[in-house]
Order: C-alpha cells, then sequence, then structure tokens
C-alpha cells in the first residue's frame, strides 16, 4: 500500500499505516493514497 505524509508529502510503501511520518516524524499526518483498486472496490 502507498501512504503519503500531509505534512511534507513525502511517500510511504508500507503493508500498515505508519503512526507518524519516517521523514519529518509529523504524527497523525499520513494518510492512505487511494489506488485504482480502491475507486473500483467503493463503486461495488
Ligand atoms: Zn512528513
Amino acid at each position: 500500500m502507498s501512504f503519503e505524509c500531509t505534512k511534507c508529502r513525502y511517500k510511504i510503501q508500507k503493508d500498515k499505516i505508519p503512526r507518524r511520518c519516517p521523514y519529518c516524524s509529523a504524527e497523525g499526518a499520513v494518510r492512505k493514497i487511494p489506488t485504482a483498486q480502491d475507486w473500483i472496490d467503493e463503486l461495488e
């Protein structure tokens, strides 16, 4: 899965959402980046 820090825009590839950004250490700023599969799942 892909995640992005909303504070510094740093991109993270991990299985689970990180609690804090490994780049700027901002807590709770990391959000999941929606993938094409997520859009398909929402439509069903
Ligand atoms: Zn960050």
